[in-house]
Order: C-alpha cells, then structure tokens, then sequence
C-alpha cells in the first residue's frame, strides 16, 4: 500500500513526500479513504501512529474541494485538542501538509495573549485548531463563529475527559451545525468516550491499530527496583553510563519536576522542567531545545507531556509510577514512534509496587524487573518483593521472562578507579554523569 493508492490529491502526495514519508502507517491507510468518503469515524490510536496525517490529510482535501464563493472564510474545520502542546504540534502539521494549498489555518490556546489571536481570526480562516477553553473564550467575546463547521475532529478524546473538559465540549457541540463530519481519536475506550461517541458519531467507521490498552509493541519495558532515596542517583548513573543524549523523564508532581531537573543539573547532566505551571513561552522554549539537543534530559508531569511528539525519542523514564495506569501507556507512548525502538524504564520503589501490578494488570503482561548492581534496594523493595504472589527463589536477581538479550548493568565498583570508566556518572565514583563515555555494558 502506498500513499497513492489512498485517493489523495497531487498536492497533498507532494506535501507527503515532502515529510519524507514512504508509506502510510496502518491508521492512515484506514483513516484516509473512511474520511474521504465523508462518514465519521471513531478511531482506537495512540500518538506515535501517525493518526495526525491520517485526519488532516483528508481533512485539508475536503475542504480544498469545495472552497467557498468569496467573502470572509468560515470556518469549516474545527480540530479540539487536550493541551497546547498538541494543538501546536497539530498546526504544524496542517501547515505541512497544506502547504501547497490555498487554505488558511490558525491555532488558539490559552496562556498565551488573546489579542493576535482575534486578529487573525477576524481575517478569516479555513481550519482552527484549538483547546477547549480559550475556544470558548473567543465564543463568549464574540471573535469566533462556529456555525460554518462542516468538520469536527476530537483529537486525544480520552485526555480531555480525564482533564475535565467534558462540560467546554459538550457547550462546542451545541454551537456547531447538526449537520458535520465528526472525527473522535482516542488512546483507550472508557465508558465515559463510548457515551461520547454514542452522542457525537452517526454510524461511525471503527479504526482501531493498537489493541486496547495496549502499550506499543515497539517498546521494550523494564522495571528497576531501587530504594526511594537512591532513585536520582540511580537515573544519573543510568544517563551517564548508557551515554543517552536525549531522556524524557516523568514525574508525579510539578515540584518534583523542578526539584529533579535542579538536582541533575548539579549531577552535570543538562535538564529543564516542563509543566503546568510555567508560561507558555517557558514550555515551548523547553521543548525546543530538548529537541534540537540542548538540553539532554526534559523532566515533565503527565499533563505537560500529553500529546508531545519528538520524533525518535528513543528513552522514557518512569522516574515516579503514575497513580492512574493508562497514563504509563501514554508516557511509554512518546517513545518508539512511528516503527523506531524504544525503551522505557520505571524506576519503582517500594511503595510503588501495587502501582506496577496495576500497570502490568492493564497491560496484560509482566514489565521485566531488572535489578542494577550497587543500587539494590533493602529488602522491601526487591524484585521477588515486587513480584508479589509471584514469588521467586531466593537468589533469583530477575525476572527473566521478557528480557530483551541485555545484560544486568554492573556497578562501577567493580572497575578500577580511574581507569577508562571513571568518569562513567556512577555517584560513588564520584565522577559527573554529563561525558560522553560508553556503556559499562551492552544496552
Ligand atoms: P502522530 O501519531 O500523528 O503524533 O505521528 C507520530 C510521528 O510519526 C510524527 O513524528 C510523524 O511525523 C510521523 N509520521 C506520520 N506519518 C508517517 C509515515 N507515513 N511514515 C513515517 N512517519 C510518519
């Protein structure tokens, strides 16, 4: 299957090759011809699937089919995303995909002047590519009318009812014709998104690629025991020895997203914190230059992460278990995207193992345990004790159901002080994690 066969104007095929793109990703292949033919859709994706192409692509030749007479352009395609992060990322890649059209797109988030924002909109464009409340902002100030809206998309679905916009979007539905298209793309299938589709979709076409949360098969999964109070030891060490050059690393809590980023800093290992609380301007200055390798390690909370696509991310830390399971499938998500490898790693505590039982619950699977020498946790927190009910011998340092051919990472202990090794970032050598040194061991 390649993109030609999709039903694709030339101007789009000439923006997709222009991405580099070769092949359409399972999602697109279904999505593109389902949205072409006009009907909803209903579709089971995860970022990372490349769900993105696969409804602005059809989207952008819609519309450019039927341009309207002349005057000021409605808009006709609403694009509603959970956080600011995803609507940018999505803007852009209208304006990629579109660029050899002659329709006009905007975003709007909040945090951010509304002002410029009403400018453009009073200029008229074709696609809007919004979050829920400042959407609603421009509604009640009267810069924005929805009444032209011939498509809607609800990209991360199950994201902005865990966020609580039910109630803004359920006030958008109400201002939109009853007559559209309606594209709903959610991670996992709640009661509460089933209820939503139930209300929105008119015999929709069911796109599913991913099983059911189910984390992307791509990524390698391991858990590391450790002891609470060693975990930013344990995470400098690991950065600086596997020589990562770009982590994505989560945290519970804001504070905790500073305080870590603050402390591997002090480790030589450059990080910044990406949440909630900063402006807009400090996230997206973040993001920018984790991505173009500023900055090796971005520390982020689960909302500030949402969405985030970094191509080829090839490392994801658990550095604190999330409280809610779907969300580890969202943060392990960032990683092996679009068919590249990738590896997450959860640093698990004691008082985190019935978290990772509830992970592996949901995931339907064991996550390997893999003990590292010299970060051994005290009893409690061993892999036999995290295990559970699943008891091992006594001795037994792994589980090795899953394990992936890499070997237990030794303590640099174990190698002479000062030799090639000595500056690999284990805290007990004393020696800053930031140099870019081999392994101690295949990984
Ligand atoms: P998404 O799931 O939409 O966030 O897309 C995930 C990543 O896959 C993005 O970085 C896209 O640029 C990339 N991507 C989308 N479609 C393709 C494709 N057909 N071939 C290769 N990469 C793609």
């Amino acid at each position: 299957m390649t993109f030609n066969d999709l039903g694709l104007s030339a101007e789009l095929l000439r923006a997709v090759s222009d991405q580099g793109y070769s092949q359409p990703t399972p999602i697109q292949a279904k999505a593109i011809p389902a949205v072409l033919d006009g009907g909803d859709i209903l579709a089971g994706a995860q970022t990372g699937t490349g769900k993105t192409a696969g409804f602005t692509l059809p989207l952008l030749q819609r519309l450019n089919s039927r341009q309207p007479a002349r005057g000021k352009r409605p808009v006709r395609a609403l694009v509603l995303t959970p956080t600011r992060e995803l609507a940018a990322q999505v803007h852009d890649s209208v304006k990629a995909y579109g660029k050899h059209l002659p329709l006009r797109s905007s975003v709007i988030f909040g945090g951010v002047s509304i002002r410029p924002q009403i400018n453009t909109l009073r200029n008229g464009i074709d696609i809007l590519v919004a979050t829920p409340g400042r959407l609603l902002d421009h509604v009640g100030q009267k810069t924005l009318d929805l009444s032209q809206v011939e498509i809607l998309v609800l990209d991360e679905a199950d994201r902005m009812l865990d966020m609580g916009f039910i109630h803004d979007i359920r006030k958008v539905l109400a201002l939109l014709p009853k007559e559209r298209q309606n594209l709903l793309f959610s991670a996992t299938f709640s009661n509460e998104i089933k209820q939503l589709a139930d209300s929105l979709l008119k015999t929709p076409t069911l796109i599913e690629v991913a099983r059911r949360n189910t984390a992307a098969e791509q990524v390698s999964q391991v858990a590391h025991p450790v002891d609470k109070n060693r975990k930013r030891e344990l995470l400098s060490f690991l950065i600086g020895s596997n020589n990562w050059q770009q982590v994505l690393v989560f945290t519970r809590t804001k504070h905790g997203a500073n305080r870590l980023a603050m402390q591997l800093g002090k480790d030589g290992l450059s990080a910044t914190a990406i949440h909630g609380n900063k402006s807009q301007g400090a996230r997206t200055k973040a993001l920018a230059d984790f991505k173009r390798g500023a900055v090796r390690v971005l520390v982020a909370t689960d909302i500030a992460a949402r969405g985030l696509d970094i191509d080829q991310l090839p490392h994801v830390v658990n550095y604190e278990l999330p409280n809610v399971p779907e969300d580890y499938v969202h943060r392990i998500g960032r990683t092996g995207r679009a068919g590249n490898q990738g590896e997450a790693l959860s640093l698990v505590s004691a008082d985190e193992q019935k978290l990772l039982r509830d992970i592996e619950r949901l995931l339907k699977r064991e996550v390997t345990k893999q003990l590292i020498a010299g970060y051994e946790p005290s009893a409690s927190g061993t892999p036999e004790a995290i295990a559970g009910d699943r008891q091992k011998p006594a001795g037994a340092k792994t589980n090795n159901r899953r394990r992936d051919n890499r070997s237990t990472i030794r303590s640099s202990r174990n190698r002479k002080p000062g030799g090639s090794n000595s500056r690999s970032g284990h805290p007990r050598s004393g020696g800053k994690a930031n140099a870019g040194q081999s392994a101690p061991t295949a990984r």
